[in-house]
């Protein structure tokens, strides 16, 4: 994507974030961040809901290690042809491309607390996860392992949106849930590269021994809510395997392309 369509889409979603306190101070509802139709209670419209966020599963054309569409390419996409950032990781799936007003979406979730949007993100993830034959074993999805926030960020903020997902997962689908990776500390990613990222995330992820069930599972779900280069999952996946997981797949809501 250029340059021009990015700004033009910035424009677009600044332009529809005043129109939003404009028309959420009358009362009447905020224009959908897709379609700028009046949306209520969440930031998206009921029909985006019904169709935007509702992808046509199980996914066709996807690269087959980190799960991104493919354009003309067979199998894998250039990136994992070029440099593979997974070796832990089996393969990786994402409900969403993190463009133009999924990004926006995702962001109002993360940053605005609309917290509404956990429960579409986990109903969408689970039917993924139903829909992909290797996320599932029979009637069972396989266990899932939330990508660990922050130290101190359920504390600080209340909430966390991977922890959310993990939790509608468990308690309203029955999915096993094991929190057994905690986070260390580690910089912020959003300046860093590829390998930049891979190595100051080493050491970042660690297994927390108290967690990790006796009967380690086979095959698990790592989750996250946005797949950036990939590093943070490749760096957990690393810390599961020495637990004893012998296959992980990644599983984010959004990934970028
Ligand atoms: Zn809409
Ligand atoms: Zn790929």
């Amino acid at each position: 994507m250029n340059n021009i369509i990015r700004c033009a889409a910035r424009g677009v979603f600044a332009a529809k974030d005043g129109a939003r306190s404009v028309i959420l101070a009358a009362g009447g509802g905020v224009p959908c961040l897709c379609c700028g139709r009046p949306a209520y209670r969440l930031p998206v419209c009921g029909s985006c809901l019904r169709v935007q966020l509702h992808p046509e599963l199980p996914q066709k054309n996807r690269c087959r290690l980190c799960g991104r569409e493919l354009l003309s390419e067979d199998g894998l996409c250039m990136e994992c042809r070029r440099a593979p950032v997974f070796s832990a990781v089996t393969r990786a799936f994402s409900l969403f491309p993190y463009v133009f007003w999924y990004r926006e979406l995702l962001y109002a979730w993360k940053t605005h607390g609309e917290r509404g949007l956990s429960g579409v993100f986990a109903r969408e993830l689970y039917r993924l996860f139903r829909a992909e034959e290797a996320l599932h074993c029979g009637p069972d999805v396989l266990p899932v392992v939330p990508v660990p926030p922050r130290p101190g960020k359920l504390r600080m903020h209340g909430w966390d949106q991977v922890h959310d997902l993990a939790h509608a997962l468990e308690c309203r689908w029955g999915a096993a849930v094991h929190h057994m990776l905690k986070r260390t500390g580690g910089a912020q990613q959003k300046t860093q590269n590829r390998a930049e990222r891979l190595s100051r995330l080493s050491g970042a992820y660690t297994l927390c021994k108290k967690r990790v069930p006796s009967a380690v599972p086979q095959a698990v779900i790592l989750l996250d809510d946005i797949m950036t280069t990939g590093a943070t999952l490749e760096s957990c996946a690393r810390e599961l395997k020495t637990a004893g997981v012998e296959t992980v797949y990644a599983v984010a809501v959004a990934a970028v392309p």
